[in-house]
């Protein structure tokens, strides 16, 4: 079974069947869609979830997110002051 993770939902709470989901998309599938709580903790600036979110010089935010920031910061420092 692989894994697929989708915030707000608690481990194991949402099991169902996804056969005829993906056959209105075209794709021939029989099985289970287990949904589980993602791993990591949620990035403030863009809601994805990550594992190293909070290990770069702006709070809370992903590497992705901390880059903008950086550069953000860099072009107007007034325009950037807390997420
Ligand atoms: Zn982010």
């Amino acid at each position: 079974m692989k894994k697929l993770n989708v915030c707000g939902v608690e481990d194991g709470e949402n099991m169902e069947n996804i056969g005829a989901y993906d056959a209105a998309h075209g794709i021939k599938f029989d099985g289970y869609l287990l949904v589980t709580r993602a791993d990591g903790s949620k990035c403030e600036r863009c809601w994805r979830y990550y594992l190293d979110v909070n290990q770069y010089m702006w709070a809370n935010v992903c590497k992705r997110c901390n880059d903008v920031l950086e550069v953000l910061f860099e072009q107007d420092p007034t325009r950037i002051r807390s997420l």
